[in-house]
């Protein structure tokens, strides 16, 4: 296929809404061009190739196709059939995975699947069993009622925000924390690290009903069998949200007591972020969670997205490709390059490096909080987010971290020549800022900034981002 195929169809797309909405051509135009130009160290974002984007712009958003593959709500869903089939085969083979369920929207939506499914197989099925009925319909008023409230009392473990986990595993502002009883593992004051044997600890004295690992901000590996041991060593269910690292597992950078698939019951994923496909979400598990995981729409899913399921089985493809192997490494290569640069020029990292695609600073080493060096970083043209570090003196909303992450620049191709050149651009972007009269204000030169953001896209230059695409 030529390049000029790739610029042809996004031109010709452009020129279609132009006529409708110029504002909006004019506007994904402008994001092309801000990707472009900046420095993009977000840990959760990537670039979906072309094919994969177009993939999502098109009829099948035009479709309703609730239920599942050859079993749907609607008629004419053969075409969805293929793209649905298409995208969970790739993923079973990709993952080695009994079972793959590409409906979730996003990230939230496969982790409400999933507890869902659990308690569904978990709690409610053993009721309706005692009730000697086949459905909740066919339930009391009483029985249905004292079922309710089970559903509404179980207990989940999990990473704890602060330590790098996420907002869904069971946290009170979000909904899976309102759901469920929630306690967290969190990680060893002096090194960082997941203390397993804290948490095997607090799952003997919680004994919850599910057992969650995955997370956002860890640097580290985490050992998915000795997970699973402990889960069983208290009859709970484990759950992966690989949500982060997937692109890793799938490029089997992450492999054996690393690669959740074969030690948890249920896995979770995004299919946007390191795994570099459309914006949307996945469930993995084995036959015994499969026919609760299908219920997923319409028990806590809106109707699928046909296009975006099309989309995901073209990135799936193309992560099935070698050279994914050989980019998930590189993702890896680069986080260390960008660790040893940081660690060389005096940075204080969590954990003290990465084994991952992420590194997390420990901001206050510059005597900053998360909020003014994110801003300061911003203003030189350095996109980052910043994040909690474990014990954060400063809290959630301003923190004391700085989460840094390569899927995306690896994507464009920066090496790790480039990882050390990006790590002095931001130490020396920190190390000059001072802190201002509130957490949220600081002192950075102007010039130092408009001298960094120069940099900044002069290394960028060497690395073209969707070089075929020009819409001149
Ligand atoms: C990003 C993330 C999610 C949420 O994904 P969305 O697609 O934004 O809903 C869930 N879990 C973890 C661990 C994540 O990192």
């Amino acid at each position: 296929m030529s390049l000029n195929a790739e610029s042809t169809a996004f031109r010709s797309a452009l020129e279609v809404i132009r006529a409708v909405e110029p504002r909006v051509a004019d506007a994904i135009g402008a994001e092309l061009a801000d990707q472009r130009e900046s420095l993009k160290l977000i840990a959760s974002e990537n670039y979906a190739s072309p094919a994969t984007l177009l993939a999502m712009g098109n009829w099948f958003s035009d479709k309703y196709a609730e239920g599942t593959i050859g079993r749907r709500f609607y008629a004419g869903c053969q075409n969805v059939d293929t793209v649905e089939a298409l995208a969970a085969e790739h993923a079973k083979e990709l993952f080695g995975a009994a079972h793959a369920y590409v409906q979730p929207h996003s990230g939230i939506d496969a982790n409400l699947v999933a507890f869902w499914a659990i308690l569904a197989d978990r709690v409610e099925s053993p009721a309706l069993k005692k009730a000697q009925v086949r459905q909740v319909n066919d339930l009391t008023e009483a029985d249905w009622f004292a079922l309710r409230r089970e559903l509404g009392n179980q207990r989940m473990l999990g990473m704890s925000l602060d330590a790098g986990g996420h907002l869904t595993h069971g946290f009170r502002p979000n909904i899976s924390g309102k759901m469920f009883d929630q306690r967290s593992y969190g990680t060893d004051p002096a090194t960082g690290l997941i203390d397993y044997d804290k948490v095997a600890e607090a799952a003997r004295e919680f004994k919850p009903l599910i057992l969650v690992a995955g997370y956002s901000a860890y640097p580290r590996k985490v050992n998915f069998r000795i997970m699973r041991e402990i889960a069983d060593s208290v009859g709970a269910t484990f759950m992966v949200d690989m949500a982060h690292f997937a692109g890793l597992v799938a490029g089997k950078v992450f492999t054996g007591d690393f690669d959740p698939v074969p030690h948890a019951h249920i896995v979770t994923t995004t299919t946007h972020k390191s795994l570099r496909g459309p914006r949307g979400g996945m469930v993995l598990c084995g036959p015994e969670l499969a026919d609760q995981v299908d219920r997923g729409c319409p028990m806590v899913l809106g109707g699928p997205l046909p296009h975006v399921m099309a989309a995901k089985a073209v990135a799936l493809a193309e992560a099935r490709r070698p050279d994914f192997a050989d980019y998930a490494q590189r993702i890896v290569d680069n986080a260390q390059a960008l660790a040893d640069g940081l660690l060389r020029r005096g940075a204080k990292l969590v954990t003290g490096g990465t084994e991952n695609h992420l590194v997390l600073i420990d901001v206050t080493g510059y005597g900053l909080t998360g909020r003014q060096a994110e801003q300061a970083l911003l203003d030189s043209g350095i996109v980052t987010n910043r994040n909690a570090v474990p014990q954060d003196p400063n809290g959630a909303w301003y923190t004391s971290g700085i989460r840094i992450g390569t899927p995306a620049l690896t994507t464009r191709g920066l090496g790790t020549a480039e990882m050390d050149q990006t790590a002095e651009l931001i130490h020396t972007v920190l190390n000059q800022t001072t802190s201002g009269e509130s957490k949220a204000k600081y002192v950075l030169d102007p010039a130092l900034a408009d001298t960094v953001s120069k940099q900044a896209s002069d290394l960028l230059a060497g690395f073209p981002l969707y070089p075929a695409v020009d819409l001149g």
